[in-house]
Parts: C-alpha cells; structure tokens; sequence
C-alpha cells in the first residue's frame, strides 16, 4: 500500500462549491481518494485535530471557523503524497502561496484557507484515526496504476 495522508475540504470551500474543482486536482495528478465524509466537526474533534496549535493567539477563531459549516473530509492514497498534496495545496497564507496550488488559485486570507492536509506521517496516521475507523477506508487497485507508476 503506498502513503496515506488526511486531507479536508474546510467549510469555506465547500460553501463556495469548490469540492469537484478541489478533488478534480487530486485524481487528475493520479492520487486516489479511498475515504470521504462530509461532517460538520464538532468543538471536541475540531480541539483535538488542531491540538498543536491549542497556546497559539488564533485557536479560538480556528475551532470557530472549522466547525462553522460542513467539510469533506477524506483520505488520499498514492507515492509519497503527503509531501506532494503539501505542494498541491501551497503556503497557509494564500498571498505566499505559489499561482497553480489550490490555496493559491482560489483563497486569500489565512483564516479561510480553504484546506487541511497532513504534514507528516505522523500526522496523517494521527488525524486518519481521528476522523475515520479502518473500515471506512476503502481497498481497491485502479487500473491506471500500472500506466502511472514505474512499480505498480
Ligand atoms: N491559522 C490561522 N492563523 C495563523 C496561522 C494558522 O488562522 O496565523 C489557521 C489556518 O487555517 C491554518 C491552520 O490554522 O491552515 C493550521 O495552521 P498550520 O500552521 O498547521 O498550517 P497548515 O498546515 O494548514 O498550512
């Protein structure tokens, strides 16, 4: 099995209906999405998931806008995609993100940034288990595999 990594779509983004757009990028760059759900993450979860960030001056605000509506939740499987959805998704402020990422196209302020990814393998096993049981998470091979991997 290649690399997991925890990815939500926060409420802004899917407000502004920008989830196809969003997911379009990562299955058009060959990574596959085994786990969605869409939730609205409640005070708890949303304290836990951004645990690190607990003694920082924006908690607050944060644990407010993450549990202000809906997210999509998900899982991403493929090559080293922790550090290549990093890439995709660009900088936490959207002003320093690079044109072509997903907060650098689409978002402006580091309040509404749009999207979580994981940033480590820690991280991602850490919020994987937060947000789904293993039987949620689907198994399956696609048939592009061969064709985009040089190791199927
Ligand atoms: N954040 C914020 N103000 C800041 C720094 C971060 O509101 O000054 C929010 C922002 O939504 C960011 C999240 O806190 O995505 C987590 O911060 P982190 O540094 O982990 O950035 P990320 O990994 O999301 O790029």
């Amino acid at each position: 099995m290649r690399e997991r990594s925890f990815v939500m779509l926060k409420p802004d983004a899917v407000k502004r209906r920008l989830i196809g757009d969003v997911l379009n990028r990562f299955e058009r760059r060959g990574l596959k999405v085994v786990a969605t759900k869409m939730m609205v993450i409640n005070k708890e979860l949303a304290e836990k998931h951004y645990a690190e960030h607990a003694e920082k001056p924006f908690f607050k605000d944060l644990v407010d806008y993450i549990t202000s509506g809906p997210v999509l939740a998900m899982v991403i499987e493929g090559g080293e995609c922790i550090s290549l959805i990093r890439k995709m998704v660009g900088a936490t402020n959207p002003k320093e993100a690079d044109m072509g990422t997903i907060r650098g196209d689409y978002a402006i302020e580091t309040g509404r940034n749009m999207i979580h990814a994981s940033d480590s393998t820690e991280s991602a096993v850490r919020e994987i288990s937060l947000f789904f049981k293993d039987s949620e998470i689907c198994n399956y091979i696609l048939p592009d595999e061969e064709i985009i991997y040089e190791e199927p």
